[in-house]
């Protein structure tokens, strides 16, 4: 059954920069238990509506995540109600091991100092998270020395750790190896299934292999939405977007 909290919905959202349009009357329908994409030309306006959703810039329309108009709080209620994010370049922090981080990131109510010193206890709640992003062998290497790739399921494993149960990633596969695209790939459809996962993606064939549903933007406005083989049959995406 379908609670009230298992789809955020996204109604006209805009963004002006300077009296620049930005975001141009946006909706969308992310529902749980798909991994949704978000592709589109550079400038499109996907990662500004990210932003949007995550408190990062102020926007008009409605976003709503169960009880929360996500469009009306401030990013750390954001995060609490339930939504998360990563960046394009990851923002884990570097001199600390992979399993601090990922302390710091369930105790976002509780002093970071006191949980550092707590030695050798793992919470279940971290463990699983090394886990399912595939740490586990790596929770004592300084989280400066991972590969990218590595940072990103890292940034992941943070908003399992922080019960996000809405996940926007901005571009996580860009500069990784095939090896570390088809393990991403994996963990996305995983972490998938149980939440609500949106993705921007530049990289067609991973949106292909990975994707459950797609959302085209283009200028500021969503061109086309439906499965993948929807979206390349629209003309209107293969004249802006596929360059046809
Ligand atoms: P995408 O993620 O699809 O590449 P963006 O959301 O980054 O697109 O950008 C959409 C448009 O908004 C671009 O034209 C960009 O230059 C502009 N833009 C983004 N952020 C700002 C900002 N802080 N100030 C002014 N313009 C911005």
């Amino acid at each position: 059954s379908v609670g009230r909290k298992d789809y955020l919905e996204v109604r006209d959202i805009r963004v002006v920069f300077d009296g620049f349009v930005a975001v141009d009357g946006v909706d969308l329908t992310l529902l749980q238990g798909q991994v949704h994409f978000l592709i589109g030309p550079n400038g499109a306006g996907k990662t500004t509506v990210v932003d949007a959703l995550t408190g990062l810039v102020k926007a008009t329309g409605t976003a709503h995540y169960g009880d929360a108009d996500l469009l009306s709080l401030p990013s750390h209620k954001i995060v609490r109600a339930g939504v998360g994010r990563t960046f394009q370049t990851a923002t884990v922090f570097e001199e600390l091991t992979v399993e601090q981080n990922l302390d710091i990131a369930g105790g976002v109510h509780r002093p970071a100092r006191r949980l550092l010193r707590r030695r050798r206890f793992v919470s279940p709640r971290v463990r699983e998270a090394l886990a399912v992003v595939g740490l586990t062998h790596l929770a004592d290497r300084q989280a400066g020395t991972l590969s990218h790739g590595q940072k990103q399921w890292l940034e992941i494993g943070m908003l399992l750790v922080q019960d996000a149960q809405v996940m926007l990633l901005d571009e996580p596969v860009a500069g990784m190896s095939a090896d570390e695209r088809v393990a991403t790939g994996e963990l996305l459809q995983r972490i998938g299934t149980e939440r609500t996962v949106i993705v921007i993606e530049h990289d067609m064939d991973f949106v292909r292999a990975y994707a459950d549903v797609v959302t085209v933007m283009s200028a500021g406005k969503v061109l086309a939405h439906g499965t993948v083989d929807e979206i390349r049959a629209d003309p209107e995406v293969q004249r802006v977007y596929l360059g046809h």
